[in-house]
């Protein structure tokens, strides 16, 4: 299975994607787990990355194209692979466009999570996510079983720098700019499946799964 996970900051990509991959046994590509890696080991990649993620702001399209680029000739995206938070911009769904084609791959599916605005705000300002494993909570919605302490690993939670009201109302600004009108362009190549995300995290799971079984 090929699929990209499409939708605002916020909107439980992350959250389903951990779903996902184990149900579909498929690797997943998080560009921003890319680059919260790269920033950790203070690589060059990081540092630069760093400055737009900071601010809210997307990284250029040439470095977050060059690193998805080397992940997919990697041997375990020859059984598949589920990208969470790439594309987005219509620039790099082209670029990706042309590296399957390279590549001799098909996109099955384009999943769209959508979520009202107001409710995206709520949610990656709740967030919380376990600085050694980097599994993702939200202190109302889905926290962890002891405070601030992960349920997965033991690690101790954290609020990603990015995840304050200023910076995410600026990220959903540059989601509906920028990312939004990938919606349409998967649309017409007719691989768009359009979940609902205001419901639980089982639920929105639930309606993936029998989308994916049944288209
Ligand atoms: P994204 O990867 O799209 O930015 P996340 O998966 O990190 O979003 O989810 C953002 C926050 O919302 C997290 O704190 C997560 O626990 C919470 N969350 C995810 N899905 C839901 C849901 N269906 N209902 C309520 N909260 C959710
Ligand atoms: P995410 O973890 O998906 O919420 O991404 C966090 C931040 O990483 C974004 O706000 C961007 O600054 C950067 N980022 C992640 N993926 C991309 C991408 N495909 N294009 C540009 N910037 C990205």
């Amino acid at each position: 299975m090929r699929l990209i996970l499409l939708g605002p900051p916020g909107a439980g990509k992350g959250t389903q994607a951990v779903n996902i991959v184990k149900k579909y046994s498929i690797p997943h590509i998080s560009t921003g787990d890319m680059f919260r890696k790269n920033i950790k080991e203070g690589t060059d990649l990081g540092i630069k990355a760093k400055e737009y993620m900071d601010k809210g702001l997307l990284v250029p399209d040439d470095l977050v194209v060059a690193i998805v680029k080397d992940r997919l000739t990697e041997k375990d995206c020859q059984k598949g692979f589920l990208l969470d938070g790439f594309p987005r911009t219509v620039n790099q769904a082209d670029a990706l466009d042309a590296e399957l084609t390279s590549l001799d791959y098909e996109l099955d599916y384009v999943i769209n999570i959508d979520v009202s605005k107001e409710e995206l705000v709520d949610r990656a300002v709740g967030r919380r996510v376990c600085k050694d494993c980097g599994a993702t909570y939200h202190v109302k919605f889905n926290p962890s079983k002891v405070e601030k302490i992960c349920d997965v690993c033991g690690g101790e939670l954290i609020q990603r720098k990015d995840d304050t009201v200023e910076t995410v109302t600026k990220r959903i600004e540059v989601y509906l700019e920028q990312t939004q009108p990938l919606i349409d362009y998967y649309g017409k190549k007719e691989i768009l499946i359009n979940i609902d995300g205001k419901q639980d995290i089982d639920k929105v799971f639930q309606d993936i799964v029998i989308a994916l079984g049944r288209e």
